[in-house]
């Protein structure tokens, strides 16, 4: 692979072919989906001068809005600081120390910060995109272009582009691409590239571009549904508390002074419209009662939803000139809080590659990108696993799992060595292996 000169920024070109009502325009990589994944990328394509135009099918407003995600790592957070991208967050984000456990009717602190040295740090996901999308299209000045329609990219295949040759006929066959509607006019436009990346999450279309026989897709269900919450209530606890108890998993996540996230295990094909708000609190209490612990702050319930808890794992994560990043790659449930730390992790690495390729041609780093962002992704999903039977243990009817759950909570609460492979785990320090 060598570094294609000829690619100027997204700017008019030749008519296209294959497309007849196509406006082609051009630029090296297209982003598909402004997530935490795509925006990291751009952020780091921009700041090299590498262009890129990033598509995303929702509105500004609705991606800077959407809830999620609500814990990062330290690493991810001085990976952005060192690039220029976490001012805001670390003026506003709260960093956290511990976490509890509550479980039989009593709390036990776990302070994880005086075990490995590390923190999370809460920070909302829809202020950590607001920060990225206004430091890659306010500041940084590029493409992004929101509420397209029908994505389609086209034209990956890695023998195809390496055998491109002079004659334009040929240069369109090869070439990747992608195409939408612009919401504006209806018409379609076709941006001609070098490579996309796919970071369209869960749902997204760049993933079934990659060949069947290509790539493995390895899953896991839980087998338990997760009541995803958000009460307009302060906090009840400093830190976060995990609830194990015979009637079902139930957490507490500070997201703000005035919201809080909570969870509550539920079956996976729930209907959230069955959870009132009376049944919500009673089971909360219920679920996170211990001797000495604060009142539950009781709010109104702003986000009610039934998560059925799996994970995917798509590999590689390459195919020819598409790169998966994100959620599209691999799907975590919320019980580790990892998914956006991982997408963040990967287009850290996308982006350097890419940045490599560009200024020097260097392909190492793309050739090596799908095992480095796996090495992480399996310890994160291993983690994911084993921090699941420690939850659903107890409220799984079987006596058999509830005690090995109890046991797993006594030893990493008992035992320092334990204690510190837990904590690394759990803060995703040194899991590159
Ligand atoms: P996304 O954030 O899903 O972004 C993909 C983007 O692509 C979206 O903006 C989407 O609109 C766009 N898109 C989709 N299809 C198309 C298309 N065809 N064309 C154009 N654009 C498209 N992770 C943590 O690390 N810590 C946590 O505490 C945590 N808590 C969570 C709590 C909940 C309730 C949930 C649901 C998730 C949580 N996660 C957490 C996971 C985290 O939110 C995701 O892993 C993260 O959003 C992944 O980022 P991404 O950029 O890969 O994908």
């Amino acid at each position: 692979m060598t570094a294609d000169a000829s690619a100027s920024s997204a700017q008019s070109a030749q008519p296209a072919h294959s497309h007849p009502h196509a406006r082609p325009q051009r630029t090296r990589v297209v982003i598909v989906g402004a997530g935490p994944a795509g925006l990291t990328l751009a952020n780091i394509l921009r700041a090299a001068s590498v262009d890129c135009v990033v598509l995303e099918n929702e509105s500004r407003e609705f991606i800077e809005q959407r809830p999620r995600a609500g814990f990062l790592e330290e690493w991810a957070v001085r990976a952005l600081e060192r690039r220029g991208l976490a001012d805001r967050l670390l003026e506003n984000a709260v960093a956290h120390s511990e976490c509890e456990f509550r479980f039989a009717g009593e709390r036990h602190r776990f302070p994880y910060t005086d075990v490995s040295g590390h923190r999370h740090y809460v920070y909302p996901q829809p202020l950590l995109v607001t920060d990225l999308v206004r430091e890659y299209a306010d500041v940084r000045g590029g493409d992004i272009r929101f509420g397209v329609r029908d994505v389609e990219p086209a034209g990956i295949d890695a023998d195809q582009t390496d055998r491109m040759d002079q004659t334009y006929q040929m240069y369109q066959a090869g070439r990747p691409s992608v195409t939408y509607t612009d919401p504006e006019t209806g018409e379609r436009v076709r941006l001609d590239c070098e490579f996309i990346a796919g970071c369209d999450g869960a749902r997204g279309v760049t993933r079934d571009l990659m060949p069947a026989e290509h790539v493995t897709v390895a899953r896991h269900d839980f087998g338990v549904g997760w009541l995803a919450l958000l009460a307009e209530a302060p906090p009840s606890s400093a830190c976060v508390v995990f609830g194990i108890h015979p009637r079902g998993f139930a957490g507490h996540m500070a997201r703000s002074p005035q919201v809080t996230r909570y969870y509550l295990e539920c079956p996976p094909d729930d209907d959230p419209e069955d959870w009132s708000h009376e049944r919500v609190w009673a089971e909360l209490h219920a679920r996170l009662a211990a001797d000495g612990a604060q009142p539950l702050n009781e709010g109104n319930l702003i986000e009610k939803r039934v998560l059925a808890m799996h994970n995917y794992v798509v590999e590689p994560m390459a195919y020819g000139r598409l790169y998966l990043a994100g959620d599209s790659a691999h799907l975590l449930a919320p019980i580790g809080a990892k998914g956006m730390n991982l997408a963040i992790h990967d287009s850290l690495l996308l982006g350097d590659a890419l940045v490599a390729y560009y200024g020097t041609g260097d392909d190492s780093g793309l050739r090596g990108y799908s095992a480095a962002c796996l090495r992480r992704g399996w310890q994160y999903q291993e983690f994911s696993q084993w921090l699941s039977e420690v939850y659903h243990g107890a409220s799984s009817g079987d006596p058999f799992k509830a005690g090995t759950s109890m046991a797993r909570l006594r030893r990493i609460l008992a035992s320092p060595p334990a204690a510190l492979v837990f904590a690394d785990l759990f803060l995703g320090k040194d899991t590159d292996y």
